[in-house]
């Protein structure tokens, strides 16, 4: 099978921004980066499933969400570093919402640590792996089931520029190489299911979420000083590009890594 080619290619472009009538899930949804990218894909139309470990609120946020936008908008609780868990998670989605279809699955949990090298013991490195890494991987693999069943699929991974730099303050050397394992498996995965699905990535830059707010503020001014752009992006400048990579409108993207970071990787 070729690479899917949709049937409203040559519509006007707004309409292929449209999400109308498809189902999403999204990792790691009920806040931060994810949060906006739940909303995002329900303003352009799609029912979306937030998946979400800890937050005990992420069943209201989701509530709120669907009010704002009049889709469906639920919270699923689930660990993307347990394999069986995200499996029964993302199957019970695509269950509930489509009976048994899912269009849109964002593969977005991530965390970050800041241990020195030499410091890491076998638990904070897998930690890091776990949800960084096989998190992805388990979360991509259930999704793809059901894209290969329907031949049809959108997978898109929260990446990050650590994938292609040695981030300050570099104690991050886990969480960047588990970011650009995540591109390459993402650039792997699109040309293995090219048949049924596309894969593309999206790295962003410094993006004003807690996994940023949690660092000292030299640090944070450190970062400004830079990037080019001279801030740090709110996390609903990114809310878009989810949206376009989720709809019809770039069929022929797969394989892609799109950089959001004010310019940060240019110097
Ligand atoms: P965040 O800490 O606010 O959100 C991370 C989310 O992942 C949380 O909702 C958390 O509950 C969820 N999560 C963590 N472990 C999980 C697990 N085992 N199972 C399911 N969910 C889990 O941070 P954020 O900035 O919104 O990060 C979202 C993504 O963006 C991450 O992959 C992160 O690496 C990436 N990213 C963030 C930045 C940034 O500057 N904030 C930059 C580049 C990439």
């Amino acid at each position: 099978m070729p690479l899917f080619k949709p049937e409203n290619v040559n519509t006007p472009v707004l309409s292929q921004f449209s999400l109308g009538g498809k189902i999403a899930a999204v990792t790691g949804g009920a806040r931060g980066i994810g949060v906006e990218v739940v909303r995002g894909l329900a303003e352009a139309g799609a029912d979306v499933a937030l998946i979400y470990t800890s937050s005990a609120n992420a069943p209201d946020i989701a509530a709120q969400i669907a009010k704002e936008t009049g889709v469906r908008v639920e919270a699923f609780r689930s660990d993307v570093a347990n394999r069986s868990e995200i499996a029964a998670t993302i199957n019970q989605i695509a269950e509930e919402f489509g009976h048994g279809r899912l269009d849109i699955v964002v593969a977005n949990a991530g965390i970050c640590a800041n241990v020195p090298a030499l410091e890491y013991t076998e638990e904070t490195w897998q930690k890091n792996n776990s949800v960084n890494l096989d998190g992805v991987m388990w979360t991509a693999q259930a999704a793809g089931k059901i894209f290969q069943k329907q031949g049809k699929g959108n997978l898109i991974v929260t990446a990050s520029v650590s994938a292609t730099l040695v981030n300050i303050p570099q104690l991050q050397a886990a969480y960047n190489a588990s970011k650009a394992a995540a591109v390459h498996l993402a650039k792997c995965l699109a040309v293995e299911w090219v048949d049924f699905a596309r894969v593309n990535c999206i790295s962003p830059g410094f993006i004003m979420t807690e996994m940023l707010t949690k660092q000292p503020k030299e640090r944070m001014d450190k970062w400004i000083s830079l990037i080019p752009g001279r801030r740090i992006c709110d996390a609903a400048e990114l809310k878009s590009a989810f949206v376009f990579l989720a709809g019809d409108s770039c069929s022929y993207m797969t394989g892609a890594d799109i950089i959001i970071d004010g310019g940060y990787t240019l110097l």
